[in-house]
């Protein structure tokens, strides 16, 4: 991935160009082609930018997306982050562990922040992992769709493009065979009430005539004998 204002050669996780200090849109890069549709728009920047931008995402994805021009965050219909990913992240030839792992523990931030509101409706969205098996985090409307912060598509295109989809389908069988293999636990013996637990509640009924009646030396005996008889029995 190149920088779009010099050319320079950029890291995927710095956005920012080193050599001309460019915030790159590397979302924008790793979808490759889009063309604004629309300046401006209703939809408004959860991060309080202002207006997003409409766009349409090329390369076969003929989807609409609303994009900030200052923080470079994405928001997507409903179900479209999903098929933008897939179309875009080229097939993983291979489980590519290593790369997988450092993008799960340096890439995915758990970093909650502060909920954030729809660019449609204003309401506060709902956040959650992307997947059981990334946890990159997500914010949500249930009605307008998904908005990523800048970065977190092209997180989801290298995920998948090291393989994370088939390395996850291989633990999920793995989990199964597993299960198989043990076969189903067996089932705990049904508890019996112990004879002691019968002895602690005379002793408890006694305790509490003892503290009606106003005698307080079997009570103070009586509490003594329940609280060790309870620890001795758990
Ligand atoms: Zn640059
Ligand atoms: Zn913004
Ligand atoms: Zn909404």
């Amino acid at each position: 991935m190149n920088c779009s204002g010099c050319g320079a050669p950029l890291a995927l996780n710095q956005p920012l160009c080193p050599a001309c200090g460019l915030h790159n849109a590397v979302d924008l890069l790793a979808i490759g082609e889009y063309r604004v549709l629309a300046e401006r728009s209703r939809l408004q920047c959860p991060n309080g930018c202002g207006d997003l931008q409409l766009l349409q995402l090329g390369a076969g994805l003929d989807l609409a997306a609303g994009f900030c021009p200052q923080c470079k965050g994405l928001q997507f219909a409903p179900g479209a982050v999903q098929r933008a990913v897939d179309r875009v992240a080229r097939q993983a030839r291979e489980i590519n562990r290593e790369r997988i792992c450092t993008i799960l523990h340096q890439r995915v931030s758990q970093a909650s922040g502060r909920y954030r509101s729809c660019p449609v409706c204003r309401l506060a969205m709902d956040r959650r992992a992307y997947s059981p098996n990334i946890a990159l985090l997500i914010d949500e409307c249930p009605r307008h769709g998904t908005w990523l912060d800048a970065g977190k598509f092209t997180v989801l295109v290298e995920w998948l493009e090291a393989g994370g989809a088939q390395q996850a389908q291989e633990q999920a069988d793995n989990i199964q065979r597993l299960d198989q293999a043990i076969g189903h636990a067996p089932r705990q013996p049904r508890r019996r009430v112990a004879p002691l637990t019968v002895l602690r509640i005379v002793l408890a009924g006694a305790a509490l005539k003892g503290l009606a009646t106003g005698d307080f030396i079997p009570l103070v005996v009586l509490t003594l004998i329940i609280g060790l008889g309870w620890r001795w029995l758990r």
